[in-house]
């Protein structure tokens, strides 16, 4: 309509494009450092709120300029103290995000896209199949509505510490968007979190994980569940397209040049399909030579799912046998599990329930 143009969201601007969009106004640059603190730091979405902005210069970008997030729909609050929040996208689509707090430190899961395309068959969001990506401004979002309801520390510190791309959606087919608030997230004027703290993890997109590096300063997070082809074809369809090697040398690559720097490998146990010793052993073969951690993670049931988890003495003795081979090994506890939060289990359940009998919930498996 002639004269009503879209008002941007500055939410999801790096300080890059802020910069951008500044200078596109006639303004100085500087102002993007400006915004940047109101906006992340102070959690500000009203413009009238930047006291070091002059009167006209916030009129106009009142004007021209939003500050919005998600909106929150629906709290819930595990008895481990785990928190899950639905949230509703402008338009329709609904994702959650999920904070699990440990000692000394707060994870924040985030997810990237409204369902997902890859079709993993032990994770309940590959159900409701891949409905859109979240921009960045979604993404940045949670992590800015999640600090606004926790508030800080009595020290005036922030709670969330951690942030891991591992909630809804695969963030490697979401690139620039996930790129740009991975970047928001590790910018001094915005949330200041290291590198070690924000955590991309992905089934394994190679060509955009080699784009990664280069572009992103992030850790890595690969969820691998099989030690051979045949196997991890079947769990996750993509591996056809990008098998372990190629997968596995893209690995080696992110890591390379930083000795410090590991891959942490996701590996679901799965009871009498990924979890012998054999296979064990076979893992840590495929592990030779690229710096790496294996996180163990007990699946997760959900409604319908065909696997059930290996027993805790599976899960210890595979845990051993990789030890043994020299391999950093965390059994991951499963958090949140009694408010569906734990890992694979996010699925925008509101929607889901209204939506799907139990005849077509059976004939999805
Ligand atoms: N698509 C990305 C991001 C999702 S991360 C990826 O695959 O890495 C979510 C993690 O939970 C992945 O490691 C996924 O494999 C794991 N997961 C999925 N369903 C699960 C389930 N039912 N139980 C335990 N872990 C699950």
């Amino acid at each position: 309509m002639a004269g009503m143009r879209e008002k941007v969201n500055l939410l999801g601007m790096t300080r890059q494009k802020l910069e951008e969009f500044f200078l596109s106004m006639g303004e100085k640059p500087f102002r993007a450092s400006q915004v940047v603190k109101w906006i992340h730091q102070f959690g500000v979405s009203d413009f009238d709120s930047m006291t070091n902005i002059s009167m006209a210069l916030r009129a106009r970008l009142r004007e021209l300029a939003v500050i919005e997030a998600p909106t929150i729909v629906r709290q819930q609050r595990s008895a481990d103290g785990t928190r899950k929040w639905l949230l509703e996208l402008a338009g329709g689509g609904r994702v959650e995000m999920v904070l699990i707090p440990e000692k000394g430190r707060a994870t924040l899961c985030v997810s990237s896209q409204v369902g997902c395309a890859l079709d993993c068959s032990f994770c309940s969001t590959a159900r409701q199949g891949f409905n859109r990506n979240l921009d960045g401004a979604e993404i940045i979002g949670q992590l800015w509505l999640a600090n606004q309801a926790l508030g800080r520390d009595p020290r005036g510190d922030r709670i969330i510490s951690n942030v891991v791309l591992m909630g809804m959606g695969e963030p490697l087919l979401n690139f620039d968007p996930v790129v740009d608030a991975m970047e928001l997230m590790m910018d001094d004027l915005a949330y200041g979190l290291s590198k070690r703290r924000v955590t991309i993890s992905t089934a394994g997109v190679v060509p955009a994980l080699k784009r990664l590096r280069g572009r992103s300063e992030a850790s890595l997070a690969v969820s691998l569940h099989a030690p051979d082809d045949a196997l991890r074809n079947r769990l996750i369809p993509l591996n056809r397209k990008y098998p372990l090697a190629m997968l596995l040398d893209a690995c080696r690559e992110y890591v390379a040049g930083d000795g410090k720097r590991v891959v942490t490998f996701e590996y679901v146990m799965l009871k009498g399909v990924n979890d012998s010793e054999e296979q064990a052993e076979a893992l840590a073969r495929l592990l030779r030579g690229v710096p790496s951690k294996v996180n163990l993670i007990p699946f997760n049931p959900f409604p319908g799912s065909r696997y059930r988890s290996s027993s805790p003495e599976t899960i210890g003795r595979f845990s051993e046998i990789l030890q043994e081979r020299g391999i950093v090994t965390i059994v991951r506890r499963t958090r949140g599990g009694d408010i569906d939060a734990a890992c694979g289990q996010l699925v925008g359940r509101v929607q889901d329930r209204t939506r799907r009998t139990s005849a077509q919930i059976r004939e999805a498996c």
